[in-house]
């Protein structure tokens, strides 16, 4: 194996190109820049003794030494780490690198007209209807202004958008907020400011329905202002261009802004590589079969090509442009709806193109297999304060919700006031209401923790943050929840443990095991029984006994967890007194 790695890098010693990389890297995105198949890489890895599979993550040490073996020498990027786990990186030294089409998103508030506005921008593009395309509603379209094209996303709003960040896909280069010039900032525009300020995208504001004899967009610059956006015109840094979606007035003004934003940030990709793309929409269609909308991101699709997307394989059958075209293939930042895969994807799952189906095959395993065991775990109150206390991290992020807006501002201000150079405390985002799951989605994309002060999380968003692992942690008096952030910036947080039913059953029979030892046969009406739990045994609404679960059969043979709809044999330690008719209740204490 040594003689063999020697061999590579001696022979390619001369050709070694730099690849930037950071603290860490998943196995996926650093087989992308090494521009080889993930299997490749895994089996490299594994001829150092590492067992990775595609979406773990490696150090920079082992990166390098993975990428000799391909012919590059890896650079380190102070202080990346995070997005560069899922981001498409690219290697800027590359010569095959080519500008890409910017990708936009339009948020804002409910009625400000994102849909109209996104309407009018499409129906621009007349070129194409008169060469009598139909145009698709697949996901995401391009326009082309000035002989350069434009990709929009077709699904407006923040949820959106912050959904695909916290499946680890940033596919938007420019977000464009709407903002109503009769109407004004409402509750929306200031959640989707903090979700563009939290993805670092930069920001065009479209102040819309100009026509309307109630406009004030001066009043819209002011109130920009108080949230930390300063326009062009009053000394700021921040487009904004003044439309009207109904009218066409000042659409053109707002296309060209979001090309010179788009040439500012020098959006590049290498069509010559093999496709990389994100899911935006997937849907399961009669005749078609499964039919889902990729945004390429870099590299080129093509028809034939294998294809693996999440946990879901295939090869490319068809290509449809948005114009509902037939293609041969589609290059960075194009939309197109992709033909052949053998089951639905998620939105926000990854493209990716590999060298045959039994790669294809190999890789799909791979993640199911770690799917669940390769779950990350999210920051906490008590990690990220021993990590700023050990030096590791600067600083505390965190979504704040309130009751009132009068307790938004107080609670907002004593938090930031504890933070030092540091461990900085940054308040992602803050608002008045319960939390909820767009709130959960933010905090897995910007690894923040929510605080609810005199708020709930609604149901949605509880299910989604014990899913995602997030955080959630409640006070009611501004003291303690003062007191546990300082003491989580000094890394003296003691983690709270908290006793959580994870599951319900049901005595239905009595097994003797051996002379004095019984088995309960249990049917489970709730949640799941997973060895290692304790268990407590309840009788006509007593409780008569706690102690851990010491066995768990399903027929005959030993199981490590049994889910609700399911019989299983369950033993207890130091109890064998069941009667049909007792309720089992599988209990574990979690930090929370
Ligand atoms: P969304 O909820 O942000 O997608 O908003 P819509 O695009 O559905 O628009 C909400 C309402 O505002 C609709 O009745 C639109 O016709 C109207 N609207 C959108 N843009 C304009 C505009 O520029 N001027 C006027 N007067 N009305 C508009």
């Amino acid at each position: 194996m040594e003689q063999e790695q020697s061999e590579v890098t001696t022979t390619r010693k001369v050709t070694l190109k730099a690849l930037p990389i950071g603290e860490a890297i998943s196995v996926g995105v650093l087989a992308d820049k090494l521009q080889v198949d993930p299997v490749q890489v895994i089996k490299q890895l594994m001829r150092a003794g590492i067992f990775a599979s595609m979406n773990q993550a490696v150090d920079f040490e082992t990166a390098s030494v993975v990428a000799r073996a391909f012919g590059f020498a890896a650079r380190k990027i102070e202080g990346a780490s995070g997005q560069g786990l899922t981001g498409v990186a690219e290697d800027s030294s590359s010569k095959s690198l080519e500008v890409r089409p910017a990708v936009v998103t339009i948020l804002g508030h409910v009625d400000h007209g994102k849909t109209t506005l996104l309407d009018a921008i499409r129906s621009t593009n007349v070129v194409d209807r008169e060469a009598g395309g139909i145009t698709q509603h697949i996901g995401a379209y391009q326009v082309t202004h000035n002989d350069s094209p434009i990709t929009f996303i077709d699904t407006p709003g923040h949820e959106a958008f912050t959904a695909m960040r916290a499946r680890g896909a940033q596919v938007t280069d420019i977000a464009v907020l709407v903002i109503a010039a009769d109407d004004g900032v409402m509750p929306q525009t200031s959640e989707a400011i903090n979700h563009i300020k939290a993805a670092e995208v930069p920001i065009i504001v479209a102040i819309n329905k100009m026509d309307s004899l109630e406009a004030d967009p001066e009043k819209i610059r002011r109130q920009l202002a108080e949230h930390d956006l300063l326009v062009e015109k009053w000394g700021g840094d921040v487009i904004d261009a003044e439309v009207s979606a109904k009218t066409g007035e000042g659409l053109s003004v707002l296309l060209e802004n979001i090309e010179l934003v788009a040439e500012m940030a020098e959006l590049k990709a290498d069509p010559a590589r093999a496709g990389v793309g994100v899911v935006v929409e997937a849907e399961l269609d009669r005749s078609r079969g499964v039919a889902c909308t990729v945004l390429v991101q870099t590299g080129t699709l093509r028809v034939g090509d294998f294809i693996v997307v999440g946990s879901v394989r295939g090869r490319v059958k068809a290509l449809v442009s948005d114009k509902g075209q037939r293609i041969e293939s589609a290059g960075p930042s194009m939309p197109v709806e992709v033909l052949g895969l053998n089951d639905l994807p998620i939105a926000g799952d990854r493209l990716v193109v590999v060298q045959d189906e039994k790669t294809a095959r190999m890789v799909v395993e791979e993640r199911l297999k770690n799917d669940g065991a390769n779950r990350v775990n999210r920051a906490t109150l008590e990690d990220v304060g021993s990590l700023i206390s050990q030096g590791q991290a600067k600083e505390l992020s965190l979504i704040l919700k309130t009751d009132v807006q009068g307790s938004v501002d107080a609670v907002r201000q004593s938090l930031e006031q504890l933070g030092s150079d540091d461990a900085l405390v940054r308040i992602v985002h803050s608002g008045t209401g319960a939390i909820t799951e767009t709130d959960v989605l933010l905090a897995v994309a910007s690894e923040a923790i929510i605080i609810g002060f005199n708020v709930k999380p609604d149901q949605g968003a509880q299910r989604l943050a014990d899913h995602d692992k997030v955080q959630i942690r409640q006070y009611d008096i501004i003291y303690r929840l003062t007191e546990d952030i300082e003491k989580a910036l000094k890394g003296l947080l003691e983690p709270e443990v908290q006793d959580f039913v994870e599951g319900t059953a049901e005595v239905r029979a009595i097994f003797a095991l051996g002379r004095t030892r019984k088995s309960a046969g249990c049917y489970i009406t709730d949640g799941k029984f997973t060895r290692g739990d304790k268990a407590r045994v309840i009788r006509g609404g007593q409780e008569i006994f706690d102690g851990a679960i010491s066995g768990l059969k399903r027929f005959k043979d030993d199981v490590r967890e049994v889910l609700s709809g399911y019989e299983c044999g369950l033993s207890l330690d130091g109890f064998n007194d069941f009667f049909e008719g007792d309720i089992i209740e599988a209990h574990r204490e979690r930090v929370v």
